[in-house]
């Protein structure tokens, strides 16, 4: 009998605060080579795929998708780290704070009002990427996470392997693909200060990177910034860095440096 088949397999939670759920269906999205997976990993907890009767008590890694938008996803997400030997926060909502974390940049209790007729009982909690609440022992970044990368760290991880995501640009991976720079048609592109790793998808669709995948450790903001002023305003910008929550990591980022 072969060593993968008496090894262990390791025990996996895959859960979902609150979000879209995109992380799973790019799970599914890899067909087979996801299913190769469950050759290493037992899929204790994964509610997308099939209802758990009686969650483990125990689980070697949990994968965490969304953000704890409720006082319930918080005791969940509590709740998981607490069972868990490692968590992996995936995705730009668990890594970032995403899309939700608009909200903290505008005052939350007033643009409540337009989306509850009744606010008296609805958790308004700030949006906080995971790291924030609870050790997170590696993060998955991108709206959506990036498939293939998935499965190279999964298979990584499973060696005890926790490789950085590469400190390079998106333009790197753009230019490779020889793609047309849209900073040149005065596109407000963000490639230069965010993350690669996704294969400048946006880029191969012609569409500008909005850096969902979060900014570089020890970016410049401030000449990507001079350079986007030029043709677009400070609000369309402020704006730009909002969509993913990168703009409250780039100021801390730069207040780390002086
Ligand atoms: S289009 Fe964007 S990602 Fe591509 S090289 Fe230009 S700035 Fe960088
Ligand atoms: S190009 Fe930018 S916005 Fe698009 S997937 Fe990559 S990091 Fe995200």
């Amino acid at each position: 009998m072969s060593n993968t088949k008496t090894k262990k397999k390791l025990k996996v939670a895959i859960v979902a605060l609150t979000s879209c759920e995109g992380e799973q269906f790019v799970m599914f999205d890899q067909g087979e080579e996801f299913l190769k997976l469950t050759e290493f990993l037992e899929l204790s907890e994964f509610k997308l795929f099939e209802e758990v009767e009686a969650e483990p008590r125990y689980f070697d890694i949990a994968f965490v998708e969304g953000g704890p938008l409720s006082k319930e996803d918080l005791e969940r997400l509590k709740e998981i780290r607490g069972k868990s030997k490692l968590l992996i926060a995936i995705g730009s909502c668990a890594v970032l704070g995403g899309i939700p974390e608009m909200k903290n940049y505008v005052n939350k209790d007033e643009k409540i009002k337009y989306v509850y007729q009744y606010t008296k009982h609805i958790n308004n909690v700030e949006v906080k990427p995971l790291r924030e609440i609870v050790k997170v022992d590696y993060e998955i970044p991108g709206c959506p996470m990036d498939g293939k990368e998935f499965l190279r760290i999964v298979k990584a991880v499973r060696k005890g392997v926790f490789n950085k995501i590469p400190e390079r640009p998106v333009c790197f991976e753009c230019q490779t693909n020889n793609y047309k720079c849209l900073l040149l048609d005065g596109k407000p592109c963000l490639g230069p200060i965010t993350k690669g790793g996704c294969d400048a998808v946006c880029l191969y669709g012609g569409y500008q990177c909005e850096g969902c995948r979060g900014p570089l450790d020890n970016v410049n903001l401030e000449n990507h910034q001079k350079l986007l002023l030029k043709n677009i305003s400070k609000r369309h910008l402020s704006h730009l860095l909002e969509l993913y929550g990168i703009k409250d990591d780039i100021l801390e980022n730069q207040r780390k440096e002086k």
